[in-house]
C-alpha cells in the first residue's frame, strides 16, 4: 500500500473513537465517557490502521476528510452491530481518493469480508449497496492465526477469541512497540487463557473487553465478554504494561464508570478506563 498520509514519526499512537459495547447510549448520565461504539485508530508513523467500525468510525471518517489521510487499513474483530454499524455512514468509502485494505477473520456463517458489508448494506435494511462505494477497497479474508505484513515495518498478528459467532484479536507491532486489541472475548473464571497470555507477552499496551466486573460475571458468563479483574490478571501474567478497558456496557453511566476508575486507580494502577477521544502514545 502506498504511504501517502501526511506527517511522519516513528511513534505508535492510538486514538479511541468509540468505547461503548453492545449499543450506543444517550442521555444526561453519559456525557463524560462517550456514547459511541467500538472504533480505534492506530498510527504507525504515517500509516493508519483502524480497528473496528462501530459508530465511532463516523467521526473518524469526518476527521480523515479534513486531515489528509487517504490510505489506511481497517481490521474488524467481528460483525456484531456495535463493531460494524459505522460502515454505511463512513465518508471515505464513498470517496474515490481513498485507498483502503479491509480485513476480517472468519465468522459463523461468513468467510468473506465483503459478505459482511453486503449483509449490512441491502434492502430493506439500507438503501445503498456496497457497489456504491467509490474508494479503492481491497478485501482480505484472514485464516485463523494469520499474520499480516503491512509493509513499512508494520506487522499484525491475529488470534481467535472466545465469542459467540467468533471474533479476531489483533496485535500490532511497529518501531519496537506492541499494541493489542482484544474484544469481544470471554474467560473461564480461575483459568488463564495460555494462548492469550502468550499473544499479549510483553505488550506495551492492550485494549481489553472490560464489559463486566468479577462479582457480576457469573450472571453474564455465557455472553462472550470479560472483566476488569481478568484484564489485570492477564496483564500481570503476560508482563504487559498497560490495559485500556473498552466495551463499556450500556448500563454503565458516568457515575458507574467513575466508581470503576476509582477502583482501578486504587488496585490496578496500570488499567485505565477509556473514553471516546482518548489518545495514547506508546
Ligand atoms: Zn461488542
Ligand atoms: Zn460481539
Amino acid at each position: 500500500m502506498q504511504s501517502i498520509n501526511p506527517g511522519e514519526t516513528d511513534d505508535l499512537s492510538v486514538t479511541f473513537w468509540g468505547t461503548r459495547g453492545t449499543r450506543m447510549v444517550t442521555g444526561d448520565g453519559f456525557t463524560r465517557y462517550g456514547r459511541k461504539t467500538i472504533c480505534a485508530e492506530v498510527r504507525c508513523g504515517r500509516r493508519v490502521i483502524v480497528l473496528d467500525a462501530g459508530s465511532g468510525l463516523v467521526p473518524l471518517g469526518s476527521a480523515m476528510m479534513g486531515n489528509g489521510i487517504r490510505a489506511f487499513d481497517l481490521l474488524l474483530t467481528h460483525a456484531h452491530y456495535d463493531h460494524v454499524e459505522g460502515i454505511p455512514f463512513f465518508e471515505p468509502f464513498y470517496d474515490p481518493g481513498f485507498s483502503i485494505g479491509f480485513w476480517s477473520g472468519k465468522l459463523k456463517g461468513i468467510d468473506r469480508t465483503r459478505d459482511i458489508v453486503d449483509g449490512l448494506m441491502k434492502e430493506p435494511y439500507f438503501p445503498i449497496r456496497r457497489e456504491k462505494f467509490r474508494a479503492g477497497i481491497r478485501y482480505h479474508d484472514l485464516e485463523d492465526g494469520a499474520s499480516i505484513d503491512l509493509g513499512d515495518g508494520i506487522m499484525v498478528y491475529t488470534m481467535r477469541l472466545h465469542h459467540p459467532g467468533g471474533a479476531t484479536g489483533y496485535r500490532i507491532e511497529y518501531g519496537g512497540k506492541r499494541f493489542a486489541f482484544i474484544t469481544d472475548t470471554a474467560h473461564a473464571p480461575g483459568q488463564r487463557d495460555a494462548a492469550l497470555v502468550s499473544f499479549l507477552k510483553d505488550a506495551d499496551a492492550f485494549a481489553y473487553d472490560c464489559s463486566y466486573v468479577d462479582e457480576e460475571f457469573p450472571r453474564f458468563a455465557s455472553f462472550g465478554h470479560s472483566t476488569w479483574e481478568e484484564a489485570e490478571r492477564l496483564r500481570k501474567e503476560a508482563g504487559a504494561r498497560h490495559v485500556f478497558g473498552i466495551h463499556h456496557m450500556p448500563f454503565r453511566d458516568d457515575a458507574a464508570l467513575d466508581r470503576i476508575a476509582a477502583r482501578m486507580e486504587r488496585d490496578m494502577a496500570n488499567c485505565t478506563v477509556t473514553k471516546d477521544g482518548m489518545q495514547i502514545r506508546l
